[in-house]
């Protein structure tokens, strides 16, 4: 053994020290469980004191780190080498409190999405944070990379649901902010350092998030439509007739949704086949029967005034299941591909019909990509591609990425909307960051991780 890992050892114990053919049989992504991970050492540790001793060793032996959540990122930002060690959270899962009154839950950073969900929910409370991978992904993982999700319209990235959090610095230093209020102008807002900045500014070990009163309905439904300026009306239609009530407003281009629905996977389309746009809604409320009724109405009236071609409501449980199975579950597109390649960008509402169709012919013509399949978050800006393509060469996956993310400049554009920048996107940042902009990320980087230790490589280079 090494002297960090004996030094880890004393600390944590051997069996939350993972070494040899343990680390090996490990993975670094849950799409990719059949490689074998590198790493010198798993670290497991229980608490917020042994995160904290943990970084101290790896901080005296400079020692470069990786923190490891639900490892369901989407832009190799768990990636290691065999020289990393790597700080899993999954031992601090506890889901600590559930407070009604300040309307705020308290979790470790190791604590599984759906699990807070379901604690919330059980006091009649809720969580307005819900996307795909819920089952895996930890709110750690989730705070780092400030996730977005099926309800951002609504409520916000993670960030506006964030209220306080606890913190192991480069050098070991706790910073403890777990407060329950709304309200703190006491100066700088340092937890905003921490949201999105993908495990490379510190470990987040807790957090308190704010949560909502539970709502008394839920209603969907999936919409045809075949023009992207009735896109747009259907949005601002919808949004003011429920009067402040649609949480959701998820945009699926016609390819996808045959993928999603086909019968591969078992599962039913809602409409048929045949228009360009399916729109899925959600509204939340308090009467279910009224709220369906109205939901209903205003599809009619919709229908009638030709905004949109086609549409089902969600009546009962089991067909909300269905319809949102459809959209969460990207995993269907994933594996209908040869090689997957995911884009998460953003660009104003009003440009992303003519985006996407130009970007899609584009990508078309390249030899070497077989389908691409859109689909997104359209009511905040953000469409996701999944390129099907036939090999990992370099000079294709370059090919495909100037093609998504060249115009996004010009458009005022994100190459990333929620799923951050990592290693994959690292070379495309200053498309839509300015210089200084990326000169003051270099100089906090330096001042809160001055060896560079955590997360070395990722998202921005120290240089
Ligand atoms: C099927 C699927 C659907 C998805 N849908 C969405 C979506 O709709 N919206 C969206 O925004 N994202 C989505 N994602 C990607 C999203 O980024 C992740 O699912 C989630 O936010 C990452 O959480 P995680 O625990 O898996 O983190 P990981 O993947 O383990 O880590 C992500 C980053 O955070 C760091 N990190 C992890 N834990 C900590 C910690 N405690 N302290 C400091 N750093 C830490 C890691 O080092 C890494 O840099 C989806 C992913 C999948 C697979």
């Amino acid at each position: 053994m090494s002297p960090i890992i004996d030094h880890l050892i004393t600390v944590l114990g051997t069996d939350h020290v993972l070494t040899g053919q343990a680390v090996a049989e490990s993975y670094s992504h849950i799409w990719r469980m059949e490689e074998k991970l590198l790493a010198k050492a798993i670290t497991l540790p229980r608490n917020t004191e042994e995160v904290s001793a943990v970084v101290k060793i790896c901080n005296q032996y400079e020692q470069p780190i990786v923190v490891f959540g639900g490892r369901t990122n989407l832009v190799g930002s768990t990636e290691t080498s065999g020289e990393d060690i790597i700080i899993s959270m999954e031992k601090m899962n506890q889901i600590e409190e559930v407070d009604t009154q300040s309307r705020t839950v308290t979790v470790q950073a190791g604590a599984i999405l759906e699990n807070i969900q379901m604690a919330v929910s059980s006091e009649d409370m809720f969580l307005p944070l819900n996307f795909g991978a819920k089952g895996s992904a930890q709110i750690g993982g989730i705070i780092s990379t400030n996730a977005g999700g099926l309800q951002v319209f609504k409520y916000g990235m993670t960030r506006n649901l964030i209220l306080g959090l606890e913190v192991v610095m480069a050098d070991g230093t706790i910073i403890s902010g777990l407060k329950k209020i709304i309200k703190d102008n006491s100066a700088f807002d340092l937890k905003q350092l921490f949201i999105g900045s993908e495990g490379t500014l510190g470990v987040v070990t807790k957090a308190v998030l704010k949560i909502i009163e539970a709502p008394k309905s839920r209603t969907s439904a999936f919409v045809g439509i075949n023009n992207y300026t009735q896109v747009i009306h259907f949005l601002k239609f919808m949004d003011k007739e429920l009067a402040g009530n649609l949480s959701s407003y998820e945009l699926i281009w016609e390819d996808s949704y045959k993928i999603m629905t086909g019968p591969q996977n078992d599962i039913k389309p809602p409409i048929p086949y045949g228009y360009k746009y399916y729109v899925l809604i959600e509204g939340l409320g308090i009467d279910q029967n009224k709220d369906q009724a109205r939901m209903q109405f205003l599809l009619e009236e919709a229908y009638e005034k030709e905004i949109i071609l086609d549409a089902a409501i969600a009546d009962g449980s089991s067909d909300l299941e269905w319809f949102w199975t459809i959209r969460e579950d990207v995993h269907q597109l994933k594996s209908s591909c040869t090689i997957d390649h995911h884009f998460d960008i953003s660009i104003p509402i009003p440009e992303i019909g003519i985006y996407v169709e130009e970007t899609v012919n584009r990508l078309n013509q390249i030899e070497g990509v077989h389908k691409v399949f859109a689909f997104g978050h359209v009511a905040d800006g953000n469409i996701h591609f999944i390129v099907d393509k036939e090999n990992s060469n370099p000079e294709l996956k370059k090919e495909i990425d100037l093609t998504v993310y060249s115009p996004l400049k010009k458009l005022g554009g994100s190459v990333s909307a929620e799923h951050g920048i990592g290693l994959h996107k690292k070379a495309y940042l200053d498309l839509c960051r300015s210089a200084e902009e990326i000169r003051i990320m270099k100089v906090l980087k330096k001042a809160l991780d001055p060896k560079n230790l955590l997360n070395r490589g990722k998202v921005i280079d120290n240089g």
